[in-house]
């Protein structure tokens, strides 16, 4: 028996079984059972969406023996007609080739004829955007007229270049991209059904490369299960599809979740010895990190790997690794080389550490504000040789406490307590689960100190009619939920002296626009160095000289390639 393509063998042949364009086939479906038909279709949407397929389901409805309804009996000479392709009232053209006006009259001449097999002659005339304006003007005299038996189904990827006159005489609906989630979901049951085993990462990879195709996905998943010698593996859906692999992904978001930097620089020389493409690896974390950051709000993610990642990681810190991966992608091209640039932006990415909460009442030097040493020198170094303003952050308090304890100033000593202890309330507020309301009250308070169970908090005065008694119980419930031990909460009112949890967050986000705006502003100095230095070298041109002597000549405006 010859192998059939996947994507041909599972082509839809009922509307049943069309997968992701419910509202086409739901108002499909209404006017066949119900009789409400137009005499032109137009299904638009980019490719491989479905759009010649409903147009021969549609045809095999209209034609089927036992009448027309939305569902065809399947056994009827129409039907397999249909389904072998031998049924000759279906006339598939496609406009790609057949753009002249003499195609497009030969193939209209015999539209006024009753159709020899079945009910209705369907014309499905695929890519019609590529008609040229005499086959539209010819198209358009039987589309505006035209005879009882005929119906037209036409498919497009670019519905602007179809003529008013020729769309104003069409119903027309537009076929979505097919959601990654529908996608994988159909390949599963594809690949189920033709005993293929097949990794879940693997078609989580081909659901995304798809784009939104589902035949895409299927030709991928083609190929790569002849690749791989009849299983679907993530490694040979990689390496065909030129991607970053999923489990890379993985791999480098479970080092920088641990906070483990001697890993990171390990994982990226080793991905230099595979000599893997940054800036697709970097791609492949912002859709990562995107991904997460729509499951904190829908519940919903594809990719199953990730989904014990964007547990962990607070929506916060997901904004703002979202934009380290931004900035470090774009400056991909300033570094000397992608490596140098790679490693650079996970190392910031590690100087945020709003990852996991750690208890108030750990011992210091299980804080993970204090590093062992090894990760520490590491650290220095980094924070040596990158010195971009979004770098101050958490890990910033640290240094701050370490000099402060080389000087042994104990006046520094204090406020680098201080700034520990406001680091500690910041990621104790942001992870409570509290109303927002109480949320963004507590983002405005400080923690004065831990007296045993008891945490003092201080409000500013003008916040007092806010903290309510029971606010203040509430926050205290939700505390020692996240610490996991007794504790109560007790509200001072007065000054604050330390960096509240809402001013931190603005000054990462400060930092971040700076750090943009230094960029920018860098840019502009580069060009107008650039500018000078084609000026000088223009004046000191001999035979510009010899213009400007012998003619007058001056300078005018000068363009950079
Ligand atoms: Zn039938």
């Amino acid at each position: 028996m010859s192998y059939t393509v996947l994507a041909r063998k599972y082509r839809p042949r009922t509307f049943h079984e069309v997968r992701g364009q419910d509202h086409t086939v739901r108002a499909l479906v209404n006017a066949l059972d119900y009789d409400r038909l137009h005499h032109a279709y137009l299904f638009s949407g980019t490719r491989g969406v479905g759009k010649t397929t409903l147009g021969r389901i549609l045809a095999n409805c209209l034609n089927c023996e036992q009448g027309v309804s939305s569902t065809p009996c399947g056994k009827c000479d129409c039907c397999i007609g249909l389904r072998d392709g031998s049924f000759i009232d279906l006339i598939e053209v496609d406009a790609a080739s057949r753009t002249g006006v003499e195609d497009m009259r030969q193939l209209l001449e015999n539209a006024n004829l009753k159709p020899s097999m079945g009910r209705y002659r369907v014309y499905l005339i695929d890519e019609v955007h590529m008609l040229s304006t005499s086959s539209f003007n010819a198209l358009l005299k039987t589309l505006e007229e035209p005879p009882e038996h005929v119906k037209f189904v036409l498919a497009t990827t670019d519905p602007k270049k179809i003529p008013v006159t020729v769309l104003s005489r069409c119903l027309q609906f537009h076929l979505k991209n097919i959601s990654p989630r529908t996608i994988r979901d159909q390949l599963q049951e594809v690949l189920d059904s033709e005993n293929v085993s097949a990794e879940t990462e693997a078609l989580d990879v081909i659901s995304q490369a798809a784009d939104g195709s589902m035949r895409d996905a299927l030709s991928i998943a083609d190929q790569a299960i002849s690749h791989g010698g009849g299983a679907l593996t993530l490694a040979n859906v990689s390496d065909m599809l030129g991607t970053a692999r999923v489990n890379e992904v993985t791999a480098i978001l479970e080092l920088i979740v641990a906070g483990d930097r001697n890993g990171v620089i390990e994982f990226t020389q080793e991905m230099a010895a595979r000599a893997v493409n940054y800036s697709d690896l970097l791609a492949s974390l912002q859709r990562s990190i995107h991904a997460m950051s729509m499951f904190k709000v829908t519940r919903q993610l594809t990719e199953e790997s990730l989904v014990r990642f964007a547990q962990k990681l607070s929506p916060e810190w997901l904004q703002v690794a979202y934009q380290v991966l931004l900035i470090g992608t774009r400056d991909l091209r300033f570094a000397p080389d992608h490596r140098i640039g790679f490693e650079m932006t996970m190392l910031r990415l590690l100087d945020f550490e709003p990852v996991e909460a750690y208890p108030v009442s750990e011992p210091p030097e299980r804080n993970p504000i204090s590093n062992t040493d090894d990760s520490s020198s590491v650290e220095q170094e980094s924070t040596k040789t990158n010195s971009d303003p979004v770098e101050v952050s958490a890990k910033q308090d640290h240094f701050d406490e370490q000099e402060s304890r080389d000087s042994e100033v104990a006046e520094t000593e204090d406020s680098s307590k201080q700034s520990e202890i406001s680091f500690e309330w910041f990621d104790i507020v942001k992870n409570l689960s509290i109303p927002i309301e109480l949320k963004q009250g507590l983002y405005k308070t400080e923690l004065v100190e831990k007296r045993g169970e008891n945490l003092v908090l201080r409000s500013e005065p003008k916040d007092r009619s806010f903290w309510t008694e029971s606010k203040i119980l509430e926050v205290a419930a939700a505390i020692q939920d996240f610490l996991g031990e007794s504790c109560s909460v007790s509200m001072q009112e007065g000054e604050l002296l330390t960096e509240t949890p809402a001013q931190r967050f603005s000054r990462i986000r400060n930092e971040a626009v700076e750090h943009e705006k230094d960029l920018r502003d860098r840019r502009k100095r580069e060009r107008q160095e650039r500018m000078e230095a084609a000026k000088q070298e223009l004046e000191n041109d001999a035979f510009v000289q010899a213009l400007k002597r012998d003619f007058g000549a001056r300078i005018g405006e000068i363009r950079l390639h």
